[in-house]
């Protein structure tokens, strides 16, 4: 690597047994759902290639069931059969034509699996699947144990460099390996070498099957963070007996699936589980890579060069942005694509049978049908207005096709609600996001207008080819009375600091922003005696210490008492409809907001009928009971209206703008619908 590398450490190359990495960069395993998609081979190939040629110097594939028992459900993919594995030829073909190497994950479920077949260490079911699972029997285990083999050998036959053993999470390794779920009486139970003793057999069988050429990698459940949870000296003790079985690299995880704490939700800051990968580190010879949380290449870079960790997983961030590596080479991070953490089209669609793409980046996972960059029409000229996630996606996809693109910004600077969000303690990757976008406006020749509010007229007088309408939503305010009283503010005054709340708050709407505006207003704590009031911890230490996590090695499972901060105000969230709030939040990190603001002492009513807003305070009736709410602020967060007066000057002059993101419809719009529909619409041009 030459000296001026601008991440030495993160771009080195690496030794994992036979295999030389280019760099020490890892694009984890994620489940992608392509796998059920027509054409999916191929499309799992234009995924997996695109993130090779972007320079990711290991990738690994989405889970390979070994057996019918361990899919996670009926669709899941398989890895069991001479067909299955030529089938999947095309994946690895295609990675080491650009350079790369991959790995074939091979994952069993246990009792996590949606099937009718649930098997399991024991019959002791999970908290977060009502199926009980069958206890294998001692043969079944070892018949188990053979089948991984058989998977890995298959896998070498696809063509695949070798093969990551899935035993993090709480799948069916981590089901043996600790007493949480495993009350076996066989020579897999009881003692730690008997817990252990499936994993150890299926590394050094592998080994010994496929021989020193293949890549055997094993992902270690770090820290389980649940109750009956691993202490460090077992986890240690397993990563050293996977080592000496003949594994040539580890890979972490943290946290089971049912697990009670954040482990790669946005309000998990980065890179907040090493201490757990360093202590591990330690004791090993052979490479650790580093997981969860990791989403710039300065991060990466720092963790390796303090010699936590050997290497860095990051799986999202590839989604964001295939060509991760490539640009931090480049000397141009600035340029990444960065992984917010939002969940909202990767895990989110997962969980709910779709597949997998990104909310920054609507390609990831669509590459073929986002394969055409270059307009065939020839350049045209195209005004967009307004400068938030819809118009700015619009902008610089047209821009990339080659048009000539004029943006238009009412405000000061580029990004709209995007600058609100990035107000919102934990929502700081919003930064990465603005960054992004000024980048990219700036690099792609685009004409940027600030503080301009094109007329229609004007417009029209242009000639543009196309005319885009992006100008957004306006706060929607309620018919309450007394909305006009200095108690009233509304929230997008709040956020962007031109007003502020006092020491007790009503929020009228809990939608996505009225738990936003509880967190900004939560976040202001009330300090130990004696120090001056401040901000809720942040920091990997205030995360921890808030949580729950442990970091002293003996604690089983690393489970600690959370400690939550005792916030300067008194916050009630409060909404119409009779249903627990939340109900809208995103699915995999929703759970994790809510937890966090009732440890910090949100108090929540439903069934809210507004009555009127005066000195006393905010008057209204709960559940048919008139209350008062003596409160010194009541933010309105009532959702929005379109801002849309502009496209019908435009169609009164005869010309036909397209309307996108909250201009066409403010009703659930979010940064995902709005980055989506500006990018395919910039695509037609
Ligand atoms: P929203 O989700 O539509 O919520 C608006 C809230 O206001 C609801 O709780 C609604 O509930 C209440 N409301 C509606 N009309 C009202 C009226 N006339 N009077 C009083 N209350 C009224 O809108 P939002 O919170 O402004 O969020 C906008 C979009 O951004 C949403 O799509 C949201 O999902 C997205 N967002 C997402 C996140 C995230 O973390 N993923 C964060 C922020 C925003 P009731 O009618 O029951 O009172
Ligand atoms: Fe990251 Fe959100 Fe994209 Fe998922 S959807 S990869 S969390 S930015």
């Amino acid at each position: 690597m030459p000296q001026s590398s601008p991440f030495p450490s993160m771009l080195a190359p690496i030794q994992l047994g036979a295999h030389t990495l280019r760099n020490r960069t890892l694009m984890g395993s994620m489940h992608t759902g392509l796998e059920h998609q027509d054409r999916s081979v191929e499309r799992l190939t234009a995924f997996y290639a695109e993130r090779a040629r972007g320079g990711a110097g290991l990738i690994v594939t989405g889970g390979f069931a070994m057996n019918a028992e361990a899919k996670l459900d009926d669709h899941g993919p398989m890895l069991a059969t001479a067909a299955d594995a030529d089938a999947l030829r095309p994946i690895p073909q295609a990675v080491h034509a650009a350079g790369g190497k991959i790995l074939a994950q091979v994952l069993h479920t246990g009792r996590y699996g949606k099937t009718s077949a649930l098997v399991g260490a024991s019959s002791i079911p999970s908290p977060i699947n009502r199926r009980v699972p069958r206890a294998l029997t001692t043969a079944e285990v070892w018949r188990t144990i053979d089948d991984y083999v058989r998977c890995a050998e298959l896998s070498m036959d696809a063509g695949f460099d070798g093969v990551e053993v899935m035993a993090s999470e709480g799948y069916f390794l981590n089901q043996f390996t600790t007493t949480r779920c495993n009350d076996r009486q066989d020579e897999f139970g009881g003692s730690m070498e008997n817990r252990h003793r499936i994993v150890v057999e299926i590394i050094r069988r592998t080994r010994e099957r496929l021989g020193p050429e293949a890549l055997i990698m094993y992902r270690l459940s770090a820290l389980d963070l649940v109750e009956g949870g691993a202490p460090a000296d077992e986890v240690i003790a397993l990563a050293q007996a996977v080592e000496a079985a003949g594994a040539d690299v580890i890979n972490t995880g943290f946290g089971w699936h049912e697990a009670r704490i954040p482990t790669i939700a946005y309000l998990v800051p980065r890179a907040a589980f090493r201490f757990a990968a360093a202590r591990i580190k330690r004791a090993l010879k052979i490479p650790l890579i580093l997981s969860n949380r990791i989403n710039t290449p300065e991060v990466a870079d720092e963790i390796i060069a303090s010699g936590d960790a050997d290497m860095v997983s990051m799986a999202r961030p590839f989604l964001a942005d295939a060509d991760f590596v490539r640009k931090a080479a480049a000397g141009r991070p600035d340029t990444i694509n960065t992984c917010i953490a939002c969940n909202q089209a990767c895990l989110d669609y997962i969980f709910t049978q779709r597949p997998t793409s990104c909310l920054v980046n609507p390609r990831a996972g669509r590459e073929l049908e986002f394969a055409e960059m270059p307009a065939s029409r020839g350049q045209r000229s195209v005004a967009v207005v307004g400068a938030g996630a819809a118009g700015l996606a619009c902008a610089i996809t047209a821009a990339e096709r080659g048009h000539a693109v004029e943006l238009f910004e009412a405000g000061a600077a580029i990004g709209g609600q995007l600058n609100l969000a990035s107000a919102v303690p934990g929502k700081e990757e919003f930064h990465e996001m603005l960054r992004y976008f000024r980048t990219r406006v700036a690099d792609g020749g685009i004409t940027l207008h600030l503080n301009r509010r094109p007329q229609a007229d004007e417009l029209a007088a242009r000639r543009f080819d196309h005319v885009v309408v992006a100008t957004g939503v306006r706060p929607r305010v309620p018919a309450i009375q007394g909305i006009d009283h200095p108690k009233a503010v509304g929230y997008a005054d709040l956020l962007a600091g031109r007003t502020t709340a006092g020491a007790r708050v009503a929020i009228v709407g809990a939608g996505g922003i009225g738990f936003d505006v509880a967190e900004y207003l939560l976040h202001e704590t009330v300090a130990p005696e004696g120090a001056a009031n401040g901000h809720a911890a942040d920091g990997v230490a205030g995360f921890l210490a808030e949580w729950g996590v442990a970091t002293a090695p003996e604690v089983p499972g690393g489970l600690a008492r959370p400690a939550p901060p005792r916030p300067r105000r008194s916050v009630t969230l409060l909404q119409r409809k009779p249903e627990k709030p939340g109900r809208t939040l995103g699915l995999s990190t929703g759970w994790a907001l809510r937890a966090r603001l009732e440890q910090r002492g949100l108090q929540m009513l439903s069934g809210c009928s507004y009555e009127r807003i005066d000195d006393a305070g905010l008057h209204l009736t709960v559940d048919g009971k008139p209350t008062l709410l003596e409160v010194d602020t009541v933010v309105i967060c009532a959702g929005q209206e379109p801002e849309n007066g502009l496209a019908d000057g435009l169609r009164a002059l005869g010309v036909a703008p397209a309307v996108i993101g909250g201009a066409e419809l403010a009703a659930e719009l979010d940064a995902l619908r709005a980055i989506d529909q500006g990018t395919r619409l910039a695509m037609t041009f």
